[in-house]
């Protein structure tokens, strides 16, 4: 594979940090690879692949549709596309040729954030205005019911680390919400590891974005009620046109989705004991701390924490940071926490073998062995 990185003078890349965008998300089993294959290989009527993977998935999933789309962010625009427009063909056809009646999105405003690019502007692709409720610090079910008007098509609520999470209502409050106004609920549970319980609670419409913690080829997945994902499908005809999954994203996701939900996962105590070799030898350097912490949001994923004496080791964590980014190797972390002198490795992208870079890349700027 160095020829690549050779041919086009490519960085190469040691992803410490997690499922990134900005590093090219996940690397999918060689299984995911020989379904995108097969994918690129062969010939399909695409609705019929469209509709036979989408049931395929629901079947898995339990839930009564799904279908592949190109990512998350087109699963936004084109659920708030579907809601507002169901399957009227002229403004499948004729989204933005007039401004729509009734198409304010109501999301609390701790959830109005930048994934990389803005929800806002997803959903106003969608022909869809975000109207905010409550505060940037707090939205409780009241807060939210108060911002509907007769101009509300759908209720929005994104489940992310990204978004605020002290005093905000929870999905199932939200779904009581939509519920009493009659109003559809989307959830946006992009980087999301559970692929059932936000539709379980009574979402209306849940994206996923294939990537990120399903590892599948660039794509999305939006599940939900049959009468929504079928008005989803139809954006095909107008918006969706512009963000098109292809055969090999479709079957690449599916297949994905396939292992995601059955293999075993790598275990908070396989990443301990990779990280330990990597953990002990920081700890021979002067002034470089180093312990297996656990993941703040309770799933079962380790890391290391690496803490830096910044006056023993002479260099700011943020200079660190960015130094590590620059030398042959560009590798990245968790950084932050960098301000308070801390940053996190997450291993699992990361081998036993550039653990080993890593540790020599950190050594060689810090310096003095104790
Ligand atoms: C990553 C992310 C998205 C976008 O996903 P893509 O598949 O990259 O389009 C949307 N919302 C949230 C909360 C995300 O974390």
């Amino acid at each position: 594979m160095s020829s690549i990185y050779e041919k086009y003078h490519l960085k190469q890349v040691i992803n410490a940090s997690g499922r990134m965008t900005a590093l090219g998300v996940s690397t999918p089993r060689p299984e995911v690879v020989d379904a995108v294959t097969t994918g690129m290989n062969h010939y399909f009527e695409m609705k019929d692949l469209v509709n036979k993977t989408g049931a395929y998935i629901a079947g898995l999933l339990d839930v009564e549709a799904a279908t592949v789309v190109s990512c998350a962010s087109a699963g936004i625009a084109q659920s708030v596309a579907a809601v507002l427009v169901k399957d009227n063909q002229w403004l499948i056809e004729n989204l933005h040729a007039a401004p729509l009646e009734n198409n304010e999105i109501v999301l609390p405003k701790g959830h109005n954030v930048n994934f990389g690019a803005p929800v806002g502007t997803m959903v106003n692709l969608g022909g869809g205005k975000i109207v905010e409720a409550g505060y940037a610090n707090e939205c409780s079910a009241d807060q939210l019911a108060a911002a509907i008007s007769p101009r509300t098509a759908a209720i929005m609520y994104i489940k992310s680390h990204h978004s605020v999470q002290k005093s905000m209502l929870s999905v199932e409050q939200a779904v009581v919400v939509a519920r009493k106004h009659n109003l559809p609920l989307i959830v946006d549970a992009a980087a999301e590891e559970d692929l059932q319980c936000y539709y379980r609670a009574g979402a209306d419409l849940v994206i996923y974005s294939g990537a990120k913690a399903i590892e599948g080829p660039t794509s999305g997945l939006v599940i939900g009620k049959e009468q929504y994902v079928e008005w989803v499908k139809l954006q095909t005809g107008g918006i969706g046109r512009a963000m098109k999954v292809g055969k090999e994203g479709i079957l690449g996701l599916t297949c994905a989705i396939e292992h995601y939900l059955s293999a075993a996962k790598e275990s908070g105590a396989e990443m301990v004991a990779k990280m330990t070799p990597f953990i002990d030898s920081l700890n021979t350097l002067d002034g470089v701390t180093a312990r297996v912490v656990w993941d703040a949001a309770g799933r079962d994923i380790a890391r290391s924490e690496i803490k830096f004496d910044e006056a023993t080791v002479g260099i700011s964590t943020g200079e660190l940071v960015s130094a590590l980014k620059q030398g042959e190797y560009a590798i990245y972390f968790r950084g932050y926490k960098a301000n308070e002198g801390i940053i996190e490795a997450d291993v699992r992208s990361v081998s036993a073998a550039q653990l080993e870079i890593i540790y020599r890349c950190i050594k060689a700027l810090v310096s003095k062995e104790k």
